[in-house]
C-alpha cells in the first residue's frame, strides 16, 4: 500500500528543525530580512544542525546519502521561520552537485566551508542578454597558458555579494548555444572581478548582484566537470532545486496561514470573531487545500528523483505552481489581518516580497510550462 508518511529518521529531523525554525529563526526573521548583510552566524548554526550537507560527500562533512526528500523537508520546515535562510540548503545542494565534478583541490577548498556554514559560493549563469534562454550566454573563456581568461557579465546572481567564489558558465570562442559551455570555479577576489550589489524588493540578505569579469585568469584546476559540457550538467540538477524551492515557498505560506488562523479567532468585528464569517474562514480552507495539494506534488517529484525515475515535468510543475499558491495564500493572510497585514511590523508583507522572487528565480512559470507541455505533446498524455 502507498504511504504518505515520512520515515522515523526524516520525521525526527523535521521535528528538530521545526523547533529551531520556530524558536530561533522566526523571532528575528523581519530584522534579518530588512538587512543586506548575510547572516553568517545563523548560517553556521544551520551547518551545525547538518542542514547544509544533506546528500553531500561524508569526507567533506556531508550526510553521504543522496536524499532529495530530506532536503525538501529541511527547506520547507526552515522556511516557516525564515524563507531567506531556508534557501541555503537548496543553493548549496545545487552548487555542490557541480563541485563534486571538480578537482580534488577545488572540492577540499569549498565543500567543507559551505557544509559547515562558513562560506558561500554563487552560481552565475544568467546574463543581461540571456535568462530564460540560458544557453544564449555570451561570457567567453579564451584558452591561455595553464587555463583560461574569462570575460563577460553575470546578472541577478544570488549570494553575489557574500560569496567567496562563483561557479561561472562561459563558452569557448566561436561556439554557440549549449555546445562549448564549461563551468569554472572563480574566486571573487581574483584580479579582474567586480561585484556590484543590485538589491531587489525582497531577499535582501541573499546579496543579489551582478558580477563582471574582465580577462579573469582561471587555472586549469578550476574547470568543474567536463570541458564544453557544463550546461548539460547544471540543467539536470535544476530538477531537484525546483521542487525544493516550491516546498520552501509553501513553508512560508503555511506560517502566514497559521498566523491568520489564530488572528481570525482573536479579532472581533460586529460582536464576534472574524473567523465566524465564511468570507474569512473559507479563505483559510481554500488556501490550506491548495497548500496540501502543492506540497505532495513537490514531495512526489523529490521521491521520483530519489528513485532515479523521470521527474523533469513534475519538478517544473513544482516550480511554477507552488510559488503562486504561496503568494496567493500570503496575500489572503495579509487581508485577514486587515491593516496589520500591510504593516511593516508584521512578517506577512516581508514574506510576500521574499516569496515573489521565486516566481522568476530558477526559471519563470512560462519556462516551466514550456518544459511540461513539450513532454505532454511528445507523449500524447498528461499522466506522469
Ligand atoms: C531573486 C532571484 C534570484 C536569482 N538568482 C540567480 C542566480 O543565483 N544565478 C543565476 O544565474 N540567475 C539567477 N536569477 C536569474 C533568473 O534565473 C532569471 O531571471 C530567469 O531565468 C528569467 O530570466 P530573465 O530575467 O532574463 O527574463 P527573460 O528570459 O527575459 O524573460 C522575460 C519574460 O518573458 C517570458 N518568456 C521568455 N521566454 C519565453 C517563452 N519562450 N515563452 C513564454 N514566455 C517567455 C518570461 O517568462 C518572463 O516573464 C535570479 C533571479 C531572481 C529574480
Amino acid at each position: 500500500m502507498v504511504s504518505f508518511a515520512f520515515d522515523d529518521e526524516h520525521e525526527q529531523f523535521r521535528k528538530s528543525l521545526e523547533d529551531f525554525s520556530r524558536k530561533e529563526l522566526a523571532p528575528h526573521y523581519r530584522e534579518r530580512a530588512a538587512s543586506t548583510e548575510f547572516p553568517f552566524a545563523v548560517f553556521r548554526q544551520l551547518g551545525e544542525l547538518g542542514v547544509l550537507g544533506i546528500g553531500l560527500p561524508e569526507e567533506f562533512g556531508g550526510s553521504g546519502e543522496d536524499d532529495p526528500v530530506l532536503l525538501g523537508l529541511a527547506t520547507e520546515t526552515l522556511a516557516y521561520g525564515d524563507v531567506n535562510l531556508a534557501s541555503a540548503p537548496v543553493q548549496i545542494g545545487l552548487i555542490a552537485s557541480q563541485l563534486v565534478h571538480g578537482t580534488r583541490e577545488v572540492q577540499e577548498r569549498y565543500l567543507p566551508a559551505m557544509i559547515e556554514g562558513r562560506e558561500t559560493v554563487a552560481i552565475a549563469l544568467t546574463e543581461p542578454g540571456s535568462g530564460s534562454d540560458a544557453s544564449a550566454l555570451s561570457t567567453v573563456a579564451r584558452p591561455e597558458n595553464g587555463g583560461w581568461l574569462l570575460s563577460g557579465e553575470k546578472t541577478a546572481i544570488t549570494w553575489a555579494c557574500n560569496a567567496s567564489a562563483a561557479l561561472v558558465y562561459a563558452r569557448e570562442p566561436g561556439s554557440s548555444r549549449a555546445r562549448g559551455v564549461s563551468c569554472f570555479l572563480v574566486p571573487l577576489n581574483a584580479p579582474g572581478v567586480t561585484v556590484r550589489p543590485a538589491p531587489g524588493m525582497g531577499c535582501l540578505p541573499l546579496g543579489w548582484g551582478s558580477i563582471h569579469f574582465d580577462s579573469v585568469f582561471v587555472p586549469e584546476e578550476h574547470l568543474v566537470g567536463e570541458q564544453g559540457r557544463g550546461f548539460h550538467t547544471v540543467m539536470g540538477h535544476f530538477d531537484f532545486s525546483r521542487a525544493a524551492l516550491g516546498l520552501m515557498c509553501l513553508g512560508a505560506a503555511r506560517a502566514s496561514l497559521d498566523e491568520a488562523a489564530v488572528y481570525a479567532t482573536q479579532r472581533e468585528t460586529f460582536g464576534r470573531p472574524i473567523g465566524d464569517n465564511q468570507g474569512v474562514s473559507f479563505q483559510l480552507a481554500e488556501h490550506a487545500t491548495y497548500l496540501e495539494a502543492a506540497r505532495w506534488m513537490c514531495y512526489r517529484a523529490l521521491w521520483l528523483r530519489a528513485e532515479h525515475r523521470p521527474h523533469t515535468s513534475l519538478a517544473s510543475m513544482s516550480k511554477w505552481w507552488p510559488p503562486v499558491v504561496a503568494k496567493d495564500a500570503i496575500e489572503s493572510a495579509m487581508k485577514i489581518h486587515g491593516n496589520l497585514g500591510y504593516s511593516a511590523e508584521f512578517p506577512l508583507q516581508q514574506r510576500l516580497r521574499d516569496v515573489m522572487a521565486y516566481l522568476v528565480a530558477d526559471g519563470t512559470a512560462e519556462i516551466q510550462k514550456r518544459i511540461i507541455s513539450k513532454e505532454i505533446l511528445a507523449r500524447g498524455s498528461v499522466s506522469f
